[in-house]
């Protein structure tokens, strides 16, 4: 049975510039399709993959991944942001590797576009009044 599935990788530091995600077409016959990439302040690297192929293939894939230690997550998490809590601090507004924070420069209000998140929950640890949740 094939399976085709949208992921998020959480890459440590260490393994950053490792050809890790290449091997998943070598070794383990998938195809993956990056839909956003990018390195967080602490050089934590962020993807955003939709990976496809034979069930037993993308389990062996994922194992490998878990293994080489990456993190994954599934993207059927969805991150809001309780408006009640949001003190517009802006302390979110760097931590996002995927800048879903932006500075209204009439108001200084932080607005948040949840279409650029991709729930990698960095903003959740970083906001001080716990506004940001997610929800699964
Ligand atoms: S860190 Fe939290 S409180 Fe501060 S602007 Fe971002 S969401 Fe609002
Ligand atoms: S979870 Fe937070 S930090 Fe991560 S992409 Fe979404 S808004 Fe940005």
């Amino acid at each position: 049975m094939a399976v085709s599935k949208r992921i998020v990788l959480h890459f440590p530091r260490r393994l950053v510039d490792r050809p890790i995600v290449s091997r998943l077409v070598k070794d383990y016959d998938l195809e993956f399709n990056i839909l956003k990439a990018s390195v967080t302040p602490e050089e934590e690297g962020l993807m955003v993959l939709e990976l496809s192929g034979k069930q037993a293939n993308y389990d062996k894939g994922i194992r490998y991944l878990t293994e080489s230690g990456v993190k994954i997550q599934s993207l059927s998490q969805n991150v809001i942001r309780n408006e009640e809590r949001c003190t517009h601090c802006g302390a979110c507004i760097t931590i996002c590797p995927t800048g879903a924070f932006e500075v209204e420069p009439l108001t200084r209000r932080v607005m948040f576009y949840d279409e650029k998140c991709l729930a990698c929950g960095l903003c959740i640890k970083a906001c001080p009044p716990r506004a940001m949740e997610v929800h699964f």
